[in-house]
């Protein structure tokens, strides 16, 4: 388990070099998809949710994506993401961001070049 400040959070999703924060991208530690709210709002996640679900609940909740792909299942994807949360009975989180003294389960920061790709394939698509 990683727990960084949020600040610390801030600044590695600064670090991943997109245009704005809405292409700033985290993982899902279920299906491993990479999301950013312009992602989220994409796949139809409502405006005044957005902010309070990125790093939280994958984006395949608002896209009927169904469960995480078991690891012998190839076939390609309909939808991205799946339909995990943190919320949920298990915790599978590998990052805690703390604020205010308390800490918050959260999406892992994707990798810049991660980051850059999503934000190319949603710019040309
Ligand atoms: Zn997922």
């Amino acid at each position: 388990m990683r727990k960084i400040a949020l600040e610390e959070f801030h600044a590695e999703l600064k670090g991943q070099g997109v245009s704005s924060p809405e292409h700033a991208a985290v993982k899902c530690p279920a299906c491993g998809t990479v999301q950013s709210k312009a992602l989220l709002r994409k796949q139809g996640c409502p405006e005044d949710s957005i902010e309070g679900q990125i790093g939280f609940s994958c984006v395949g909740r608002w896209n009927d994506a169904g469960p995480p792909p078991r690891k012998d299942d190839a076939a390609p994807r309909r939808v991205p993401g799946c339909n995990w949360t943190l919320g949920g009975l298990f915790s599978i989180h590998d990052l805690e961001v703390q604020k205010d003294g308390v800490s918050h389960p959260m999406f892992e920061v994707a990798s810049p070049e991660e980051a850059r790709k999503l934000e190319s394939s949603l710019v040309s698509g």
